[in-house]
């Protein structure tokens, strides 16, 4: 019998992960979703408590801190220290309790800001990241070093996957905090329901930050728990595996607030705020590693995804992280 410990399994992945264990129902393994109640992963003595408790043999390690453009700028110290103490407690704790595997998440966005493109798993560590978020950057990267580290000196079969931009159900919707995604999801909401309740809602205007030319690859989150899970059971390299939607899927920051807009039945107009930041152009990612051993994989439909996932934010507006 597996025993699975989720970190983050509070979050957007961690929910959707267990969303997708909830319908497969594993006989042979038992899986755990930690949150940040059950341990602060900042602190060694809680992680090995969580550990000591659930006993894993199997770890896949999303806990983090994550967020958008402008969090990230802000904050690049706390999103370096908070994120490297994770790291090194999780996959110490791992070592010590034995866990035959631990897959952790790196993120597209860690990767070299001048570079060419498609960018692919082997080359994570090729230059430095964009300045907007390097403190989460080098701290993902060393997941990478530090998985090769446990390799070269135990053997351990510990590795990472490389999601694109992920958005669903139980994102984080916060002002302050949140990605591209649920950030127009609820700024849209209440543009239409709170913002200038006399105006008619085809005389209102949501404003895109930036150009809204930036390209990006969404995936779904459900999509991504199917990967990650199909990682934990069958990919048994420690080299990094992009988790992506193929390069044809990608979009641009415009085309999401459009498909928002769709999604929400928004009358009014969309209008592009040229002073505020773009971030990196693109970071176009090929998910040819991944297409290789799974060919036929069908991701969801990105309007029917972000349909769900407005539908999602509105049915369970009261919880929401916002
Ligand atoms: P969320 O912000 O939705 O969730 C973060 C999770 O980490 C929560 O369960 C949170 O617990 C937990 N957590 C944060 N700090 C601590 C801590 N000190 N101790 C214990 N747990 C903690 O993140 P996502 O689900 O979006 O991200 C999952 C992983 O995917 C992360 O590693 C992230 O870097 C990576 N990723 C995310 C992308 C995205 O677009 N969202 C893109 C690419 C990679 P709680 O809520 O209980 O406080």
């Amino acid at each position: 019998m597996k025993k699975v410990l989720v970190t983050g399994g509070t979050g957007l992945v961690g929910k959707a992960l267990e969303e997708v264990i909830k319908q497969q129902q594993p006989k042979d393994e038992e899986w755990y979703f930690a949150g940040s109640k059950d341990a602060d992963l900042k602190d060694l003595m809680a992680t090995q408590a969580l550990f000591d408790k659930v006993k894993p043999t199997h770890v896949i390690h999303l806990a983090a801190m994550v967020g958008g453009l402008f969090h990230n700028m802000n904050n690049n110290l706390d999103f370096l220290r908070h994120n490297l103490l994770i790291n090194d407690h999780v996959l110490q704790t791992a070592h010590k309790h034995k866990c035959t595997k631990v897959v952790s998440c790196l993120s597209t966005c860690i990767f070299p800001d001048k570079t060419t493109y498609p960018i692919d798993e082997t080359m994570v560590h090729n230059g430095p990241p964009h300045p907007s978020n390097y403190g989460y950057s080098y701290a993902k990267r060393l997941i990478d070093i530090q998985n090769h580290a446990y390799h070269d000196k135990y053997g351990h079969s510990f590795t990472s996957v490389i999601p694109c931009n992920i958005f669903g159900p139980h994102d984080n919707y916060q002002p302050e905090v949140s990605h591209v995604i649920p950030g127009m999801i609820y700024r849209m909401h209440k543009l239409i329901n709170e913002d200038e309740p006399d105006k008619p809602e085809s005389e209102k205007v949501f404003t895109v930050y930036g150009s809204g030319k930036p390209l990006r690859q969404f995936i779904y989150s459900l999509d991504l728990a199917e990967l990650m899970i199909w990682v934990l059971r069958n990919y048994d390299s420690v080299e990094p595996i992009v988790l992506s939607v193929d390069e044809q899927q990608e979009v641009t920051i415009y085309e999401v607030a459009e498909a928002i807009a769709k999604a929400f039945d928004f009358k009014g107009k969309l209008v592009c705020d040229v002073s505020k930041a773009d971030g990196q152009y693109k970071k176009t990612a090929s998910n040819a590693k991944l297409r290789s051993l799974l060919p036929d994989y069908t991701f969801t439909e990105f309007d029917k995804a972000i349909k769900s996932s407005v539908e999602w934010f509105r049915s369970n507006f009261d919880q929401a992280r916002k």
